[in-house]
């Protein structure tokens, strides 16, 4: 496991949109060979997205050749609205880049066989050859994708009812009114995560401290379903000063310690300019 921590949500923004842009650069992408990535919503990649939008818009990344899968989608909401995660995926990422619409794969949580859906997706990542690199964000109660705590950690695509706490802290994007706020979701497993060749997982702010230190410092255990990837071949956690606040001083050291070979990842960062 890597820990990459960085000053602030700014810098931990940039230094994950570099390793995603390096990462794909890296891979050469073709019509023949594409990359897979795996994408989050919610307002932690928001900084993310918009850098690797200005790598795009300054010619030196392409997503002509990858494909993508979203973690999760509401259950019953429409796509068109503004709070769905089709919305938020167009609005804050694809309409910006030159990614095929039918290279983006969401899922559809208006589907008459939900299950069926779920099945499908799963089946279209493993026609795509697996995903390279699954980008994630976690909720303060250690949630990945829709994976609230007590999911199991080998679990696949699903509908998952959500958490009362997940509820509550998605109201204020439904205007505050807790009837509003959708009940279900489908989402991607800790399992279909763990299945992906590299995981790299944002954590930013001092009210996921307590995520990030059952994330990282105590056991894998299923009411943190974070903590999954501690098992996990190749994870990267990239956070900033703010969400280390319960780790141990001698862990933010060692981490600290090796942030010269962690950032050789990202410098020299690479171009698709002159291919
Ligand atoms: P956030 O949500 O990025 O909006 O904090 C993350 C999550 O709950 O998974």
């Amino acid at each position: 496991m890597r820990l990459v921590i960085l000053d602030d949500y700014e810098l931990a923004s940039e230094w994950a949109a570099k390793y995603i842009r390096n990462r794909i650069i890296r891979f050469r992408p073709t019509a023949d060979r594409y990359f897979t990535l795996g994408l989050p919503t919610g307002s932690t990649p928001r900084g993310c997205y918009e850098k690797l939008i200005a790598y795009h818009k300054s010619g030196d990344l392409s997503f002509k050749y990858v494909k993508t899968f979203n973690m999760d989608e509401y259950v019953g909401l429409p796509r068109a609205h503004p709070e769905s995660y089709h919305s938020y995926m167009w609005n804050n990422f694809f309409k910006h880049v030159d990614i095929d619409p039918a290279n983006a794969h969401i899922l559809d949580g208006n589907a008459q066989d939900l299950e069926e859906e779920c099945a499908i997706f799963e089946k279209n990542i493993a026609d795509a050859g697996g995903i390279d690199l699954f980008v994630g964000g976690i909720g303060p109660d250690g949630h990945i994708a829709f994976n609230e705590p007590g999911s199991s950690l080998v679990s696949r695509t699903r509908v998952k009812t959500l958490a009362k706490d997940t509820i509550v802290a998605n109201a204020r994007f439904f205007g505050n009114d807790l009837s509003k706020v959708p009940t279900m979701a489908l989402t991607v497993g800790v399992g279909t995560v763990m299945d992906a060749r590299e995981v790299l997982i944002l954590i930013t702010g001092a009210h996921k401290a307590f995520a990030l230190y059952k994330a990282i410092e105590d056991g894998v255990n299923h009411m943190w379903t974070v903590s999954a990837f501690q098992q996990h071949p190749s994870t990267i956690f990239v956070c900033d000063e703010d969400a280390t606040l319960e780790l141990r001083v001698k862990t933010v050291k060692y981490f600290k310690g090796i942030m010269h070979v962690h950032n050789k990842l990202v410098d020299p960062v690479l171009t698709m300019k002159n291919d």
